[in-house]
This record gives structure tokens, sequence and C-alpha cells, in this order.
């Protein structure tokens, strides 16, 4: 073992020096007092954590100098955000308790340092930690918004220093991440980090394709930038000539978007055209904002010919989130696309920083889209929702929606997300006028419920008095105010139907001699596998559970206990058992290990694959890629469920995948790819399906190869073939 020495006069040194730069970060914003309050935080946090080390090695301390520093350079929050930063880690991890905080700064600075210590929560398999968690936290934003931008540096910080911890924990924190923390940023405008946080947590989760991607985008640098200068040189000129100051520049985008487009289109790297956007600042007054923006515009335009299904005005409405930018993309002289974003120095503050900057500029009775949004988390959040998941989901889903403006009858403008309903603008004008709601006239013509609207269009509701929501009305509705107050009416409905039926139960045990109590309800409600009793109530008053289901009960009463333990000790059995050391990874390919696992037909593992297992409540454990579209999800939600796994070399093993193969149609093809897989190189087609439309050839083959080495060395031989353009791997087979 390395012994470590501490140099503790040069660390102290070293805290000095951290502490004096994030003073000067905060410099902008100091009144009068302000820098005795940062010390007495920073004095307490130091001494708080004055024994404690992170995983690096580094003292504590560290951390919570750099999330202060983060909250006041790169999101522009003030003192008591700063304050906040530096203690946000005192009152989980140390002795001081939330009393002490108050007394010290008052109950403000409280009020947000509980919103940021995170509850503790119980064992409870059924449940998801993680979603009660994220709901608690998204609770506080209702309640000040300053909880969220210090929990997003907090994230931004752990995300950047986070190789030394061990590869599950990595997994763990990039998945919620990517899956809450990436949005979230997105939604309050900061885009900026967002970008960063969505790179980072790619860097961990796909570590191949994110260093596939930089590499590539290395390589070619040089050769774009000299491109940049070229396309930038006479804007710039004729900018100068008639008097507008700006900066233009060319801006890279980050990995993860250019990944994204790969995958959506399907495309290798070389065919994203934008990987870079230019970008025009303008310095001018808040009059001449709009004006100056087009004028930039004009001149950009007749350079080069624009796109005209690109022209993005978010100058005159600003998105939801506060975004203000004027969009265009245009053909470069070199016969390629080039997006050009075009905005004035304070619509480019609110864009990296958001909501911060956006009430630094705020009117004083404006009310933004980013206020609206506030207010539209509130409403959702004040209603109370039995299953956070679910209330995840919806609430996920308002995240990166984009939005259409609609109009009312008599002009006034209410923005959707994208593809919202007939019935999600009902219940955005009012929860009564959407549970009332039976139909609509869209620019004066009628249409259903589930009519889906466009950008602009003019909308009335027609009502009536007996109607009341309807399940399949979920199944359409988009936005999460629809979503909940639906879910609370059915709820309300199931209710009154459980009462009655309740009554009905009563009776019918009566008449089978069985005693009505709790504990008997609770033995019915597991026979029949009802998730409550209020389900078995209902299921009662809707006649789907008679006289002979209850027979049914009676006759094997017994074996309902054992089935009620084996239920709750299962999980936890498991993540037992795998806890233990032995199994701290699990083995995959090794038979003497003597756990059930699955591979999952989501993301077709293969060997070579970076994988991680998750304990699934009835199937075992099933084998992910750590890249998998779902994965994201479950290691967000469910943490304390995933094992680490690793293969174990086995060549006689093969395993399930897919490559799609795009070529130009010629004679023999298909001969020529099927001799490469089987007869050269030996390996089973379980499937192929081919399309041929105007000469281009489209293929998916799902073949069984052994490992990842095995499929490259294939998909290298397969390149080769005369006419084939390009071999990519996909997930699934549905
Ligand atoms: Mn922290």
């Amino acid at each position: 073992m390395k012994e470590l020495v501490i140099d503790l006069e040069a660390e102290s040194k070293e805290i000095r020096k951290r502490y004096r730069a994030l003073l000067r970060a905060c410099k902008p914003t100091l009144q009068r007092g302000d820098k005795q309050m940062i010390r007495k935080a920073f004095d307490m946090a130091l001494d708080s954590h004055k024994d404690m080390r992170r995983k690096s090695g580094e003292p504590y301390i560290y951390h919570p100098i750099a999330v202060a520093q983060i909250a006041a350079e790169e999101i522009g929050l003030g003192t008591t955000s700063i304050v906040c930063a530096l203690l946000h880690d005192v009152v989980e991890d140390t002795t001081i308790t939330l009393d002490d905080i108050e007394r010290e700064f008052g109950k403000k600075v409280a009020r947000i340092i509980d919103g940021l210590t995170k509850i503790s929560g119980i064992f409870d398999p059924n449940s998801s930690i993680q979603a009660e968690n994220f709901r608690k936290m998204l609770l506080t934003l209702a309640d000040d918004v300053r909880v969220i931008l210090i929990k997003l540096a907090d994230r931004l910080h752990n995300m950047r220093t986070m190789d030394f911890m061990p590869r599950d924990k990595q997994l763990k924190i990039a998945s919620e991440t990517s899956y809450l923390y990436a949005p979230l940023a997105h939604r309050l405008g900061l885009y900026a980090i967002k970008s960063e946080l969505e790179d980072l947590s790619m860097k961990y989760t796909d570590p191949d394709t994110y260093k596939f991607i930089a590499k590539k985008l290395n390589e070619k640098k040089a050769e774009r930038e000299r491109f940049i200068q070229h396309f930038v040189e006479p804007i710039k000129e004729i900018l100068h000539e008639q008097g507008i100051k700006a900066a233009v520049f060319g801006r890279p985008k980050s990995i993860y978007s250019i990944w994204n487009k790969m995958r959506k289109k399907s495309i290798p790297f070389e065919e994203v055209y934008d990987l870079f956007a230019i970008r025009i600042i303008i310095d001018t007054s808040q009059e001449n904002e709009k004006a100056e923006c087009w004028k930039a515009y004009s001149i950009v335009t007749d350079l080069y010919r624009p796109n005209p299904d690109r022209l993005r005005d978010w100058v005159s409405s600003p998105k939801a989130n506060g975004y203000e930018s004027l969009h265009t993309t245009v053909m470069g002289p070199k016969g390629q696309w080039v997006e050009v974003q075009i905005r004035t120095v304070r619509m480019n503050e609110i864009a990296e920083k958001g909501f911060a900057a956006h009430w630094k500029y705020k009117e004083s009775n404006s009310d933004s889209g980013l206020d609206q949004w506030i207010q539209k988390v509130r409403e959702i959040l004040s209603n109370p929702e039995s299953n956070a998941m679910d209330f995840l989901d919806d609430f996920k889903m308002n995240l990166f929606s984009d939005e259409i403006f609609i109009f009312t009858p008599k002009g006034a403008l209410i923005q959707l997300p994208h593809n919202a309903t007939a019935l999600d603008f009902a219940f955005e004008i009012h929860s009564d006028l959407g549970a009332s709601c039976i139909g609509a006239k869209v620019n004066h013509k009628l249409v259903p419920l589930s009519h889906k609207l466009q950008n602009g269009d003019q909308v009335e509701i027609i009502t009536s008095s007996k109607q009341t929501p309807k399940e399949d009305w979920l199944s359409f509705v988009v936005t999460a105010k629809a979503k909940s107050k639906i879910k609370s009416a059915l709820k309300e409905e199931k209710r009154r139907v459980a009462e009655d039926g309740k009554e009905i139960l009563e009776r019918k045990l009566k008449s089978l001699k069985i005693t009505y109590n709790t504990e008997n309800i609770n033995k019915l409600t597991m026979f029949f596998k009802y998730p409550s009793s209020q389900d078995l109530f209902y299921n009662v008053a809707k006649g789907v559970i008679d006289i002979k289901n209850l027979k049914e009960f009676l006759l094997s009463e017994k074996s309902v206990e054992q089935n009620g333990q084996q239920f709750n000790s299962h999980i936890s059995g498991l993540v037992d058992k795998i806890n233990k050391k032995d199994y701290e990874t699990l083995l995959i390919g090794d038979d003497l290990q003597k756990i059930d696992y699955t591979l999952s037909p989501c993301c077709n593992p293969i060997p070579g694959d970076d994988v991680f297992g998750f304990i699934t409540v009835n199937d075992g454990i099933k084998i992910h890629r750590t890249n998998c579209p779902n994965a994201a999800k479950l290691m967000a939600n469910y943490g304390y469920r995933i094992v680490k796994a690793k293969w174990t070399s086995q060549k006689e093993l093969a395993f399930l995948t897919g490559l799609h193969i795009v070529g130009i149609d010629d004679v023999g093809l298909v001969n020529k790819i099927t001799k490469v897989i089987s007869h050269d190189f030996k390996v089973n087609i379980r499937s192929i399906t081919i399309s041929s439309n105007d000469g281009i050839f489209e293929g998916s083959i799902m073949i069984f190869v052994n490992d990842t080495a095995h499929l490259e060395n294939l998909i290298r031989h397969l390149k080769q073939i005369k006419g084939i353009t390009g071999i990519t791997r996909f997930d699934s087979d549905h």
C-alpha cells in the first residue's frame, strides 16, 4: 500500500486560494455585508467538514467551494445562494443541524438547505426510492427555485469529478443525470450546463462512442476552423460597415447532440453536417434588439442562401424556458448547410445562464414563459399523486417538449407543448372546462377531443354538463396538467365506487361466515393480487369478484400467507445474495455461479459490451448494455437494484445481435453479404429482411456472434464488399 503523505500547510494555502477565487466570482453581485455572510458560511463549512476527504483524497471543502463558484459564475446566483451552496452538505454529513443554520443564517437559508438535504428512504421493493427523492426535490421547486439551481451546480461538480468513484456508482449517477438533471437544466434555460451534463453522462454510460466522436472531432479541427473563418469574414465586414457592434464566431456542438443525430438518422459521423453553429452576438440597447437581429439576418441571407424551412424566430415569441434567438440554416460556400444563431448580449446571457439571468432583465410586470412554467409546476405538484414513478414520467415529458401557440376565441395566446390536443387546451384554460369537454371547434371546424393542434390554431371548447373524465383520455393528452387532473378525477370516481363495494363485500362475507376485519381484507387483496384494498372493493362493486370467487378464497386460505411472505422477501433476498463479497461482480458466462440471469432483449448485449445487471421483481437478473435506451431510467430510479456485471471469456457461446446494412443495390449483393457471414465467418443468421427502393438497398440481419471483437471483425469484412455504404449495429429485433 502506498503511504499517503499530506502536506497540511500546502493544503490550507490551496483552500484559501480557492476561497479567494470564489469571492472574485461573486464580486458583481456583492452588496454591503454580503462578504461577511459568505465568510461566515465558509468558516462553518470549513470547520464542520475539516476531517472529511473526497474519494480522490482531496479535502472535502473543495467541493462546496466549487459548487458555490458554479452557482455564482455559471448560473449567476446571488449571496443567499452562495451561502447555501457552501453549506449544502453540512446538515446531511456533519453534526450541524438545521436549527444551527437557522440561528446563524436565518429562516430563508435554513429552508433552502432543508430542500437540499436528501431524505433517507426505507427499503421498499415495490417503490423507487430515487423517484420519491426526485419528487421531494421537485416539490422544493414550487417553494424556491434556488434549491434546484444549487442542486444542479452540485450535480455538475460531482459529474466533473467522478473518476474516483466505483463503476456502479458512476453508472447510477450518470443515469440520473441524463434522466432528470439534464432535462431540468434544459427546462430552466441553462443550455451550457445542460450540454455539459449530457456530455459527461455519456462519457460514463457509453465511453467508447464518446471517445470515438471526440477523436473524430479533434482530427478535423484545423480544417473546420479554416472553414469557419472563411465563412464568417464577409459577415463581419458588412456588419461593421452598417455600424452593428457584434461578435461573430463558430461554436462546436456537443458530443452528445452529434451522437443523438447519428442515432436518430442512422448516419455515420461523416454525414452529420452541423458539427458547429455560427453565432452572432449583437451588442445593442434593449429597444433596438429586434430590429438589429433582423438586420443581421438580412446580411447573412444576402451572402448565403437560406433554407426556408429552417427559420426559427424565438425573438418575437420566446421559448417557454425563456430562450430568445433567431436561427436560420444557410448554404455555405462549399455546398453544405450551416446553422446561424443571431441574438443580443442580453439574450445570450439568458441562453447560457437561464433562470437567474432572466430575472435580472425581467421587467417588473411581464409574465414570461418561465414564470408560467413555474406556476404550472406548482399546480401539478399541488395535486397529490400516489405513485411517484407515474408523476415523474408525466413531469419529465413536459421538460423537453417544444411548444406551440394557440389562440382562444377572444384572441388570448396560450402556450402548449408540441402534439397537444384540443382536450389539453381545455384543461389548460380551466380544469372544469377540461372535465366537461365533449369536443372543440378548431378554426371554426368541429373536431374530436383527441384532435392534435397546430401552431396558430384558434380553439373554442364545447362542453356538456353530463360529461365526466374517461380512462381513454389519458392515451392522448400530453400535458402534465391534463394528465394529473384526469387521473385525480378517475381516482375520485373509483373511490366512490369502492365505497359501495365495501358495503357489498361486508354483506357477502357475512353470508360466508368470514369475519370482516383488516386482516381478512388484506388476505383477500393479496389473494386476488390487487395492489390495494380499494381495488378489491372496486372490483366487488363492478361484479368482477362474486360469491364464487370468495369461496375459492376460503378453500385456499392456507397458501395465502406463504405467498405474501415470498413476494416481499424476494427482492431483498436477491439483493442480499449479490451483496455478499463473492458476488460483488456478477460474472456472465460462468455457470459455476448459481444466480439466475438473462440477457435483456431490449438491447441484446454480447460479450465485450459494457454491461450491468438489474434485479427484476419476477424475472431474476436481467443484463443490459450500459448504453441501452432503457438503462438510464432503470438506473436512475432503482439504483439499489443494480449489480456490477462482467463477461468471462467463453468462446463457444453465441449471442444475438442485429446489423443494419445500407448500400447501392447490385445484382448478387445479398449473396455476397450472406457468403461473408455464413461461409467466411461461419456465423448463424437468424433472420434477414431486405428492401430495395430506387436502387438503394437496405437490410436488417439478426446474427449470432461470440463477442464484440468477433462482431467488429465481421463488420470490417462486410464493409469491403463493393456497393455497401454503411453498416450499423442496432439494439433490438423489434
Ligand atoms: Mn454536494
